[in-house]
């Protein structure tokens, strides 16, 4: 069963290459999260056996995976040639304009000639402007244009892969949304039923419209989630619509590198980092992110802090690509990753920057002040856990978008919600029976909590739920829930933990009756004549603190643990039950 771990979820690429099912289980016992299919790249049938594995490794494993199929978009790239081509500096190429359906294999006879798919490239273009091959890696100024061809001075060489990007900076590309490729592949994912579409090269919410109408067109209930790539400035431009109309952003720093200055990059993921998570929307930091461990078992310093850098601010996961989709050490990496995510959590002051923030929180909507309260109340009562019953995801996503320190279990009746919620900051996904009554369902979920050890006997939880189940984007109930039968705060003033039976002494015929020897005595009050019985007992406990020092002496004449001030303990712990007096908790817990 998934264990609670990190906070910050992994994303990891798969490739036609890494299909195998031995490897996604190492994968997720490493700490894979998410799996994204990468469709520039992948085929059919491979993403078909990808899909076949989860589906099994989600039973066998009992862990929520989610899948996220990753659109190839409106992309510009270069054609033309049938083997990798060198460029070297200060040669000049041609790049023509192509319209034709056989782009993707019509070979030119020319030398440095080369096709793309975007229309008239001249039109679009400035001399002097900047284009960039292969991500970014070859660099060249335009010396000459035409309507529909460009002449570019190489400034910088190197191999250019077959059909590579091409990025000309700042331009707004004329270039179709959903190609045909995009129609068909958006297609797979809804009729198979994945959790998630990263939408390449989204440019604004109209954009996002068209994915939601068209897969609406193809299943009127899907629930399949939109994740929109920021990938270029147009995007950076209308952030603020495409994170209101999406399930969440991708900052994909690789391309976003090449469109956009590359200083600007680090500026741009930190603030939308905190817009989305602020906003309830799930963030996902990809790319380069230990990149080197492609070839190396050991990433560089810089990129394991990138990856802590990323936990501080508080993405909900940080992505692998080319790390997991071809890397040599796909499981060490993702292991690797985790443990660099633990360390930089295990820093990370959750509680202090909460109450930092209070001001930030206030006056917002309905559920977000409900569940603004229910981490206030967790932190209060020292609570261990926040539960959420979620039918649909929303109040789990409610309760992590303040970022809490403490864990949020999430029960759900709903398996595409609990896949999903794989990707969400701090929350850790449940199935459980779907139930009418709810009284019914807290206590089968709290059983479940304390036999998968998922919480201890004697931690309280704060328990929050949209009552009546079943409606979505409502959140308005909390409760504590105790999840050790009766537990009572109360003052230790001498010694510490013990566990033992309960005998309760009302008077003197009480202790002179009772056996007493080895138990945890609740006094009522407190007489003299009751000193040489007490010799023996296991601890002494008091509902208030009339006798306090009284008892102090007697703990430290008979050396045993006594607790005042707890406040209705004979009413709440019976004669006869079984209790712990927690000295670090400070609290009698009934086990
Ligand atoms: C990126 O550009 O960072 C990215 C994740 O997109 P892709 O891998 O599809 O180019």
């Amino acid at each position: 069963m998934q264990k609670i771990s990190t906070k910050t979820k992994i994303v990891c690429t798969l490739s036609n290459e890494r299909t195998d099912e031995k490897l996604m289980r190492e994968l997720i016992k490493s700490g894979m999260n998410v799996i994204r299919m990468n469709f520039s790249h992948m085929s059919k049938s491979a993403a078909d056996e990808i899909i076949k594995n989860v589906v099994k490794l989600r039973n066998e494993l009992k862990t929520p995976i989610a899948i996220m199929l990753d659109t190839k978009g409106p992309e510009v790239r270069i054609y033309g040639y049938d083997k990798p081509v060198v460029l070297k500096k200060d040669d000049l190429i041609t790049i023509q304009s192509y319209n034709e359906d056989d782009i993707e294999t019509k070979v030119t006879e020319k030398e440095k000639y080369f096709y793309t798919n975007l229309a008239n490239i001249g039109k679009y273009t400035k001399q002097g402007s900047k284009i960039l091959l292969m991500d970014g890696y070859i660099e060249g100024k335009i010396v000459e244009k035409e309507n529909d061809r460009i002449i570019v001075d190489i400034k910088n060489g190197g191999e250019i892969r077959l059909r590579a990007h091409l990025s000309i900076p700042n331009i707004d590309y004329p270039v179709q949304f959903l190609s045909p490729k995009d129609i068909e592949d958006i297609t797979y994912a809804v009729n198979n039923e994945l959790d998630y579409i990263a939408l390449s090269f989204v440019r604004s919410a109209e954009d996002i419209s068209k994915v939601k109408n068209l897969i609406r067109g193809i299943k009127e209930d899907s629930d399949i989630k939109l994740i929109a790539k920021l990938e270029n400035k147009q995007a950076v431009n209308n952030i603020d619509d495409i994170i209101h109309h999406s399930h969440g952003i991708m900052v994909a720093r690789g391309d976003l590198g090449v469109e956009i200055d590359l200083e600007d990059v680090p500026v741009i993921q930190k603030k939308i980092i905190e817009k989305c998570y602020t906003n309830g929307k799930v963030v996902i930091t990809a790319t380069q992110m230990l990149e080197s461990m492609i070839e190396n078992p050991v990433p560089t310093r810089a990129e394991a802090s990138d990856v802590a850098n990323a936990c501080y601010d508080m993405t909900s996961a940080v992505m692998l690509s080319g790390e997991t989709a071809i890397g040599k050490f796909p499981a060490l990496v993702v292991a690797t990753m985790q443990r660099i995510i633990k360390k930089a959590e295990d820093n990370i002051e959750y509680n202090a920057i909460f109450k930092l923030r209070t001001d930030e929180f206030q006056n917002r909507d309905l559920t977000s002040v409900i569940s603004y309260n229910a981490i206030a109340t967790a932190y209060q009562c020292q609570a261990t856990s926040i539960i959420a019953f979620t039918k649909s995801g929303f109040t789990a996503r409610m309760i992590s978008k303040f970022r809490p320190g403490l864990p949020i279990i999430a029960f759900t009746f709903d398996k595409k919600v609990y896949n999903q919620l794989a990707m969400n900051w701090g929350v850790y996904p449940f199935m459980l029976k779907e139930n009418e009554d709810f009284e019914t369902m807290l206590s089968e979920g709290m059983e479940f909590c304390l036999n998968n050890n998922l919480v201890k006997r004697g931690d309280l939880s704060v328990v929050v739920a949209g009552l009546p189940l079943g409606g979505t984007g409502r959140t308005n109930n909390i409760r504590i829930v105790s999840l050790g039968r009766s537990r009572i705060p109360a003052k230790l003033i001498h010694l510490g933990d013990v566990t033992a039976t309960v005998v309760h002494v009302y008077d003197e015929t009480d202790i002179q009756k009772k056996s007493v020897t080895g138990k945890i005595v609740f006094l009522k009050n407190f007489k003299k004549e009751y000193i040489p019985y007490l010799r023996n007992v296991a601890g002494v406990v008091m509902e208030d603190d009339e006798y306090e020092n009284d008892l102090l002496v007697i703990g430290m004449a008979y050396n045993i643990p006594v607790m005042i001030n707890a406040f209705a303990a004979m009413e709440l712990l019976k004669d006869g039950v079984t209790v712990e007096i927690d000295s670090a908790k400070q609290l009698l817990i009934e086990v």
